[in-house]
């Protein structure tokens, strides 16, 4: 058994594939959820901002957020709901960090590889060098 202590309140209970909090919070979640789709199958609602449900649902924008990251709410039917970028919190729909992040890190890997080969090719010159001298 994997006892662990439940993010939303505190308590202890066991921790399954399903859920990773309580019971109780489980319940509430769900409850949320409901409240959250029913907000956002409406037509006039489908645009809405993270902002805007929180507002008119009452729902904490993590927990919102939470449903977006799991998939439960598809950003592809709401246009204007996504979840912050792991390194600058832009909002993004998909994969873990937004189009500018993910072309950094792409140029800063690609500087890094280079660097590597151009330190390799150097290492290949002076060893040429220093057995030609003997
Ligand atoms: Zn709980
Ligand atoms: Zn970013």
């Amino acid at each position: 058994m994997n006892l662990i202590n439940c993010p939303g309140c505190g308590e202890i209970f066991v921790k399954n594939n399903f859920r990773d909090v309580c019971e109780k919070c489980w319940k509430a979640e769900e409850r949320a959820y409901d409240t959250v789709s029913k907000y956002m199958r409406k037509r006039e609602n489908r645009a809405a901002t993270i902002t805007q449900v929180v507002d008119a649902t009452g729902v904490k924008e993590s927990l919102i957020l939470k449903f977006v990251k799991a998939g439960r709410l598809r950003t592809t039917q709401f246009p204007n709901l996504g979840y912050p970028c792991d390194k600058c919190g832009g909002i993004i729909r998909e994969g873990r960090l937004c189009a500018s992040c993910t072309s950094e890190l792409k140029e800063e890997l690609e500087r890094y590889n280079k660097e590597e080969k151009r330190k390799q090719q150097l290492q290949r010159n002076q060893t040429f060098l220093s057995k030609k001298s003997l």
